[in-house]
Parts: C-alpha cells; structure tokens; sequence
C-alpha cells in the first residue's frame, strides 16, 4: 500500500487535486474519504443531488410534513458545533462528509471574488497568487454555459449558469428594480472582475443538480487505475519519520491500517487540516504538549486566523403582493456593492430570500431551521447581509487527543469596530430598500430587527452580535505564506513549512478571504497546487 500521492479528503479541492493529478497514468493516487461515495449518479441521494437553494426539492426528499430534509440530521454533514460571538447562542457548522465534500452540500453560489482579493493574497509574500495568476485557472474550473470571452471558461468540468432575468419571479424583479431605482448599477455578469451593483446569480446549479467536485472531476476520472477512491476511510494521524512525512494511520471498517505515500496532502477542509494535523503532533506545542501528543514540530499558526463571512437577515412578514413559492427556483437577483466609507470594493452583499420562519432568538443558529418553515402556515421574506471581507479572526483549538471530539471553534464575528460598522450600514441600506415603492406590496410589516435593536449604533450592534450566523465559508485556519510570517503554516506551494513530504490544499491555506461565498476560490486553488505539483513545486 505505497502511493505517489495520498490525499486526505474528496472534498471541493481534494476531489479536484485527485482527478488533474491522475491524469498521468504514472503516478498513482490515492483519495480517502470519511464519508460515503456515490459512484453512480442513479443512486446519488436526492439531498446531495438537488441543491434545494436554486430549486425546489422533489417530493421524494421530503418529510412526511412536505419539509424538505433538514441537512443537520443527514449522514453526509459532520455537523460541528462552534460560538459565533460572545453574545449569539451555539451556532450549527455543517461541513461535508461525503465524496464532493461542502461541494456535495451547499448552496451552489458560484462567485469567484474580486481581483483586489488575490493581489493582497500576493502582497503578503505569495506572488504566485496575484490574479493575473489565478484567471486562467478560474477559466479551467468551468464551462460557463451564458458568459463567455476573457474571464470565463467554456470546457471546465463545473457547469456555471447566470439566472435568467426573464425568468425572475416578480419579488426578484422588484428587489433588482428598487436597487436600481435607489442607484446601483447592473451588471450582467458578477464575475467580470470590474463589476458590482445588481444582477443575475450566479451558480453551479446545472438542470436542477447541485453540480459538485465529485460529479464534476471525479465521476470522468474513476476509470482510471491509477486513481484509488477510498470512501469510509478516515485518516486519524499523519504517521511521520522526523521531520518527514511517510504515511497515514487509517480507520477503514472498524480496523486501522498504515498506508505509505511519497507525498501526503491534506484537503479535509478548514476543519479537518488543521484538526488532522494537531492530532499528529504539528501545531501550537503548548496546546499539544497540554493535551499529551508528542510534539513533532511547533507551527503556532495552525487553528489560527479562522476567518468567515458572517451574515445576518432582516425579515418582514408577507406582503399581499408575494407570490415567490410559484417561481422559486428561476434564480435571483444579487446585489454586491461597497459599504458606506469602505476602501474595500463589493464588501456587501444583499439578496432577497425564500419564504421562511425567523430564527427564534437565543436558540442554536441554523439554516435548517429557516428552511424548516418553508411550507408551514407562518411565512416571511428576508433580505440577507453577508459582510464578505471581514478583518475579525477567530480560532480553531483542539481539546482532546481523541479524534471523535471535534475542535472548539470561535469565529469571533465583529469584533472590530470596522466589521461593525459596515455590517451597520449593511442593515441600514436594506432598510432603505425596503421603503422603496418597488418593493411595497411584497413587504408586510418589519419583525426583525425591531424598532429598539435600530434605535443607535449601539442598540444595533447588540443586535448583530446577537444575530450574526455563519455564511458557510470557514477558512485560513492553516493560512499560506512565507516562512517569515510567524503564522503561516504553509509556502505558497501548499508546502508545510519545516516537514517534508507534506503539503495542504483546501480552504485552510487561503490567506484571507474572498469577497464572495469560497468555492470557486477553493476549487481554483486546487488547479493551481496540481500544476505545481506536476511541475515538482
Ligand atoms: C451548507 C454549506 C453551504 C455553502 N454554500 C456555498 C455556496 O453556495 N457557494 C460557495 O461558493 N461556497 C459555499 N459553501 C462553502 C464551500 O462549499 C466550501 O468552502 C468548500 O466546499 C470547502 O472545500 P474544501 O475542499 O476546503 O473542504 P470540503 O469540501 O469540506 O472537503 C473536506 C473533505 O474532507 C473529508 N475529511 C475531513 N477529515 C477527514 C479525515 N480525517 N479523513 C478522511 N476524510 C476527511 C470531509 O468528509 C470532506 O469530504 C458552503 C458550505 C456549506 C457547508
């Protein structure tokens, strides 16, 4: 059992990694995956295969009720648990567990960002990441079925659609509408590096199926006998010889097995590298030490930097004039702009949100429960605020050696002044909107945040520490750059600084984030790490 290349994880980037690094016949790759795998799309579970956020769910993935199947009580989510802010109750994270990984769960928003995002990438010491660099690998994840020219691919393995404004149902219209009416600009496509304003989504939603890694790079590679899939299988400690890394200790049906491979890469997400890592003794020494794992190397930056858009919703009870559950699934109209006082470009984004039942104050965040209520009697529509470069850091910290108990996770949302403020200005130009005539007869009356919560600044920032949830976008908890940066645990090959054989490719290793829900980025850093390694980076 001795690989070329063992990767820990088919999620979004170790599904792609596994696919472009077997297509050399010559190098053999092996693929472990904690979760289940689906090799035949016939038998691909319908909550995996329907991504419920651009589509309806067909009848067979519903409960009895009608309710659409809560992600939290499915097999394929680890369903980690983790503290949003010192003020907002336990938050729910889900994360993937299946071959295609987050890929294989999410919400299938396919934004890539702005270049501004990948030159500061590059202005911290990791020049091989400046957007002129990362463009063309942009280009290589897609065939963008409505958009084309320089910014965008044609025979890339994830299909990418824009929603059809013809198709809008009429609260989008009116949302894009009063937008425009309040002077924001449109623009046709959201991934044309000088856009902003309103306009199509943007999506990866391809006929109804959420069009995951796994059905997009490894279903056309699984032919390949140089390619090893090994689902079920999950990697409970790098096994290390010094400073080297020679092989993975495996949990596969209730046994453990040893596997060799010539290079170990980690893509188990921004949860499960850093985790995997701390387990084998590469992390804080104080915090390993204190746990009783035998420290291999000090790397203080791992669980460090935890980075996330946080996002909040202002909801209003159903105007006369809503008709949405007709036409959902005809795509949305997105706005990204600036916040009020920003440097930073498109730091905002708004949309305007299915029927749902608010969030009950004080109780465990999550989207479940919002999607719960999507046929129940009680119905709103939301406007949601996804702040989308934040600077607050939270952590990632491991509080046991035993690989069943997940790390503690603080996103620590909002904790500087400027997140606040634009986050407050986020609120405040949704208010705006929301008295705009466009929007009148589908609104009814505001129920959250209330009167009081809008009162001051102050009112309203108890509010959002109160209410701000996750966007789903957990990365940097394993951040790329120089071995100067006392925090970077990897070179900007993916490599880990000070190990050999060892390297990370997957959200952990972002610097910071993008401006825009992470996939794409995601996937797009696993095309360029496989160039690198083919290249002997
Ligand atoms: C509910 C949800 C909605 C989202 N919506 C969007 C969206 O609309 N648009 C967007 O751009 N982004 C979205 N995201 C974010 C995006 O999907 C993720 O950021 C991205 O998929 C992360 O990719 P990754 O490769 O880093 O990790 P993952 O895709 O999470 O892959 C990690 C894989 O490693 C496996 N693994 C972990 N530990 C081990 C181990 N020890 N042994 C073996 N295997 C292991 C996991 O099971 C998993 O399959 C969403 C995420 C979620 C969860």
């Amino acid at each position: 059992m001795k690989y070329d290349v063992a990767i820990v994880g088919a999620g979004s980037a170790g599904s792609a990694l596994a696919a472009r690094l077997s297509e050399d016949p010559d190098r053999s790759v092996l693929l472990l995956e904690a979760g289940p795998d689906y090799p035949d799309f016939n038998h691909l579970p319908d909550e995996l295969k329907y991504g419920y956020a651009a589509a309806p769910a067909p009848p067979s993935s519903r409960t009895a009720a009608g309710h659409p199947v809560a992600l939290s009580s499915s097999p394929h989510n680890w369903q980690f648990m983790a503290t949003s802010t010192d003020l907002a109750p336990p938050m729910l994270v889900p994360r993937g567990k299946v071959t295609g990984g987050s890929s294989a769960i999410n919400s299938s928003a396919f934004y890539r960002g702005v270049p501004e995002d990948f030159d500061a990438w590059a202005s911290r010491g990791n020049d091989q990441w400046n957007y002129e660099k990362v463009l063309p690998y942009f280009r290589k994840v897609e065939t963008d079925v409505d958009q084309d020219g320089d910014f965008h691919g044609s025979d890339g393995p994830i299909f990418v659609h824009h929603s059809n404004p013809d198709a809008w149902d009429a609260a989008q219209q009116a949302f894009f509408d009063a937008c425009r009416a309040s002077g924001f600009a449109e623009t046709p496509d959201h991934n044309h590096p000088d856009s902003g304003g309103v306009g199509p989504g943007v999506t990866n939603n391809h006929n109804r199926v959420r069009f995951s890694t796994a059905l997009g790079y490894l279903d056309p590679a699984r032919h390949r006998l140089n390619l090893t899939v090994r689902p079920n299988c999950q990697a409970l400690r790098i096994v290390f010889q010094g400073k080297r890394a020679t092989g993975l200790l495996v949990e596969s049906g209730g046994q453990t097995f040893t596997v060799e491979a010539e290079q170990i890469v980690l893509s188990a997400g921004a949860v499960g590298s850093p985790h995997l890592l701390m387990l084998s003794g590469v992390g804080p020494a104080g915090q390993l030490a204190a746990l009783g794992i035998p420290v291999v190397q000090d790397t203080p930056g791992v669980g460090r930097n935890l980075k996330d858009h946080p996002k909040v919703y202002v909801t209003w009870e159903v105007g006369d004039g809503f008709d949405a559950p007709a036409n959902r699934g005809a795509g949305s109209a997105v706005l990204r702009l600036t916040a009020p006082g920003s440097h930073l470009r498109n730091d905002l984004g708004i949309n305007l949100g299915a029927l749902v039942v608010p969030r009950v104050r004080g109780t465990v965040q999550t989207d479940d429960t919002r999607r719960e209520g999507e046929n129940s009697d009680t119905r709103y529509v939301e406007m949601m605020i996804g702040l989308l470069l934040p600077e607050s850091q939270g952590e990632l910290t491991l509080t046991s050696s035993d690989h069943r108990v997940q790390p503690a996770m603080h996103y620590n949302y909002l904790a500087e002044p400027f997140d606040r403020k634009r986050l407050r200005a986020g609120i405040r130009l949704a208010l705006d909107l929301s008295e705009r005539p466009e929007l009148a007869s589908l609104l009814g009356k505001r129920v959250d945040p209330e009167d009081e919560d809008l009162a001051s600044d102050d009112a309203l920032d108890r509010w959002l520490l109160s209410e701000a949830t996750t966007y789903s976008h957990i990365s940097c908890t394993c951040r790329m750059g120089p071995s100067d940066d006392p925090l970077a645990v990897v070179d900007q090959y993916g490599k880990v600084h000070g190990m050999e054989g060892l390297s990370i490719v997957d959200a952990s290793i972002m610097p910071d984030l993008v401006r825009a829900p992470i996939n794409p980025a995601v996937i797009m850093i696993a095309e360029r790490m496989a160039d690198f390694i083919r290249a002997g980076r």
